[in-house]
């Protein structure tokens, strides 16, 4: 049905899609859950609720949720006068990943007896065209 051109360039989204329900066209939307942005399609209907998730960004959205739902276990290293911590390189990676975020300094707040935060730079939204 398709050529083969690469799925990355050639977004599904930019085509007309129907709703599978009534038949109307539906819109482009983004959707924000859980301060992750996802590409949706809208059925244009308003009585209709239709939707559907951009493959990618479900694709996504899940791996960042199974990433939330993980406990690791660290262990704590003296290193001269501070404690260090190892966060794991998943995590990192999944964040860079999605916002290009390569900032190497990061806000950490004592902010509850018996928690941490650490604080990555406030990232601008990532683009996508
Ligand atoms: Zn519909």
């Amino acid at each position: 049905m398709n050529n083969q051109k690469n799925p990355m360039q050639d977004d599904i989204f930019d085509n007309k899609i129907l709703c599978k329900k009534c038949g109307k066209q539906m819109n482009k939307k983004k959707i924000s859950k859980n301060g992750f942005t996802i590409r949706a399609m809208v059925c244009s209907n308003s009585k209709c609720h239709s939707k559907i998730i951009h493959p990618i960004d479900k694709q996504e959205y899940e791996k960042y949720i199974d990433l939330k739902n993980k406990e690791f276990k660290v262990k704590m290293r003296l290193v001269g006068n501070s404690y260090a911590v190892s966060i794991p390189k998943e995590i990192v990676s999944f964040m860079n990943e999605q916002r290009k975020m390569m900032d190497e300094m990061v806000k950490l707040c004592f902010e509850d007896f018996g928690r941490l935060s650490l604080k990555f730079k406030e990232l601008r939204e990532k683009t996508r065209k």
